[in-house]
């Protein structure tokens, strides 16, 4: 999850729907991450995203499709829903 408020826009996760889920969470279930992972898979900023997270000390969050909580096995969206290809952002 993009922390600086004008990366947000446009972010799936930002919409009110979206929300409720553990973006920030340590301790999300199996089926929170599977339902962000699916999130991200159609976020429009998810290359943006994924730049940011890279670049950044993350430990701990849901970021572009994976789960970046240091003590947990990284979680992926390939990993959660076996067969999706992301594509890359224009
Ligand atoms: S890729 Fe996922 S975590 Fe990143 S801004 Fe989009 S919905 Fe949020």
């Amino acid at each position: 999850m993009i922390a600086s408020p004008e990366s947000m826009r446009g972010a799936a996760c930002a919409r009110p729907e979206n929300q409720d889920l553990p973006w920030i969470g340590e301790d999300a279930s199996p089926l929170a991450r599977a339902l962000m992972a699916r999130v991200c898979a159609s976020c429009p900023i998810l290359a943006t995203c994924a730049l940011e997270a890279a670049t950044t000390t993350t430990t701990a969050g849901f970021w572009a499709g994976h789960d970046r909580t240091t003590w947990r096995e990284p979680t992926t969206v390939q990993d959660t829903l076996p067969g999706l290809e992301l594509g890359t952002a224009a």
